[in-house]
């Protein structure tokens, strides 16, 4: 019978992430499939707020590895905190979402604590009484079902793939657990741009995604980026979806071609790109190559517009393909959205 654990740490406002909610949604049902319980082990300075929010969860234990020195996401103190818990918790299996602070540290964690790590899981299933794991590899071009004999497995679940767990809070006992280590490194502050600025939006509900064609020279022979920047910035605002971009628009600033001025090379999406999690997808002026769609994988609804009715989108990799001027359709949805 398996032990398990779930782990995550709290946000600088003592809160859960939306990534620690999914995974603990995802630990709370592979329990039941399992026909077992589960403890929860929280890291943070203070983790009163976030084990009261999460108090209905059905946990039976919950331990934690508090205080000044577990505030801040440094690789010794997690890595510490992580095997500490991992022990008081007798656990033979750890789910933990992939946040940037556990994706460090965790597979550390597991090394010292005689296990094995899987990372980015994707999916958990139970076959037989053993717990099957997802992931993807190549580009999320194939995935793996793994099982593991291997204990404890410490697995990191991928954002966006499992549903945030919801639920009443409490008020449970929190058994506090010790764990030592150097803490010579310290975080002096976070660098990143205002929420306005920032296109690139993990927690949106909606990706759109930008093609080449925005750039190119349109049905009066003249190009108009300045046009596309404006369209494609009112709808981001009013929507407030994500901005996802093609490999080739990106690269077109390398040949000195003029290109959005907000587009960087983090915007692509593809096999060379990033693969990012949406519930919807709105591709305009891409084309819709392999290469590129591959990184749609977890996009669960595709839409895109495109003036070509033989575009890649059109060969089953869109839901819905509006054979238009993207120009004309995006005027008028944020005309209908600004209403
Ligand atoms: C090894 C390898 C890796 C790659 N990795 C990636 C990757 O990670 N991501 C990626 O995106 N690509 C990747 N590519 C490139 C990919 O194959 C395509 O070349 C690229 O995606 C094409 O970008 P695009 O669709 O924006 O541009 P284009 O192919 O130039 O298409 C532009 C589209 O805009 C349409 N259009 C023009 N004007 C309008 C309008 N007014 N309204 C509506 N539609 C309009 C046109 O009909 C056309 O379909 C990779 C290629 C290789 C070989």
């Amino acid at each position: 019978m398996e032990t398990l654990l779930y782990l995550a740490h709290t946000e600088a406002d003592g809160s859960l992430s939306k990534t620690a909610l999914e995974a603990l949604g995802a630990a709370a049902s592979l329990a039941s499939d399992l026909g077992a319980g589960f403890s929860v082990g929280l890291i943070g300075e203070d983790v009163t707020q976030a084990a009261n929010a999460i108090g209905g969860c059905g946990a039976e234990k919950f331990f934690a590895v508090s205080g000044p020195d577990f505030g801040q996401s440094r690789y010794s103190t997690d890595t510490a905190a992580a095997v500490a818990l991992i022990q008081a918790a007798s656990a033979t299996l750890v789910l933990a979402p992939a946040t940037s602070r556990l994706a460090r540290s965790l597979p550390g964690a597991a090394q010292r604590a005689g296990g094995r790590a899987d990372t980015q899981v994707t999916a958990l299933a139970v076959d037989s009484g053993s717990v099957v794991a997802t992931r993807w590899y190549y580009r999320q071009r194939m995935f793996s079902n793994m099982t593991r004999s291997q204990r404890p497995w410490v697995i990191t679940l991928s954002p966006g793939c499992f549903p945030a767990w919801e639920g009443e809070a409490g008020s449970p006992s929190v058994e506090a657990v010790s764990a030592d280590a150097a803490t010579n490194t310290t975080v002096k502050g976070v660098l990143a741009p205002s929420a306005d600025e920032q296109t690139i939006r993990p927690d949106a509900e909606m990706l759109f995604v930008a093609g080449a064609g925005w750039t190119k020279k349109q049905a009066d022979g003249q190009t108009n980026v300045g046009g596309a920047e404006k369209l494609i910035l009112g709808f981001l605002d009013q929507a407030k979806a994500s901005l996802g971009s093609s490999k080739s628009l990106v690269d077109l600033g390398g040949e000195g071609q003029e290109v959005l001025s907000f587009l960087s090379h983090l915007h692509q999406v593809g096999q060379t790109g990033s693969t990012p999690r949406h519930a919807k997808g709105l591709a305009t002026c891409c084309h819709g190559e392999e290469p590129h769609v591959v990184g749609w994988r977890f996009i669960t609804e595709r839409r895109a517009v495109n003036l070509d009715e033989g575009c890649g989108w059109a060969q089953g990799k869109a839901d819905v393909l509006y054979v238009a001027d993207a120009f004309e359709v995006m005027t008028k949805v944020n005309e209908l959205l600004g209403s």
